[in-house]
């Protein structure tokens, strides 16, 4: 979908800090950070909801392989995954280190964005990168 913001990153039309990629998936940091980490992983067909995608358990097994990765470079207590669907109408499940003190309480409140210059998140999708290639 040429409107789609999603398809033009998969697209290379808009630049990201890419994480992950395979044939069916890519992923990436979120520019909008809720916590330091926060991945963004989707399909590289244009699918409306995570549920349409017909590799539906390689999906969240690619989800697991991110979070996995950046728990210990971001030293989160454990990983949120989320997968509201509102705001691109791309299929995407968000990966969020969370951390037991993050402010997000039982839930996680998306108006809490982190700052994060350019510089970092490149340097953290470049260790999420080599933690998963060195499949550990
Ligand atoms: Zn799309």
């Amino acid at each position: 979908m040429d409107d789609c913001i999603f398809c033009q990153i998969i697209a290379g039309k808009i630049p990201c800090h890419k994480v992950y990629e395979d044939d069916l998936f890519l992923g990436f940091l979120d520019i909008k950070p809720l916590n330091p980490g926060n991945c963004l992983l989707i399909p590289k067909k244009h699918y409306r909801w995570v549920n349409d995608v017909p590799e539906f358990g390689q999906y969240w097994q690619v989800a697991k392989k991110i979070a996995q990765a950046t728990i210990p470079i971001v030293k989160a207590d454990y990983v949120s995954f989320l997968t509201l669907g509102m705001e691109v109408t791309h299929a995407h499940i968000r990966i969020i280190p969370r951390f037991y003190e993050d402010g997000h309480t039982h839930g996680i409140d998306t108006n809490l964005v982190i700052n994060s210059t350019n510089q970092e998140m490149e340097a953290l999708s470049r260790e999420i990168i080599t933690k998963i290639n060195s499949g550990n």
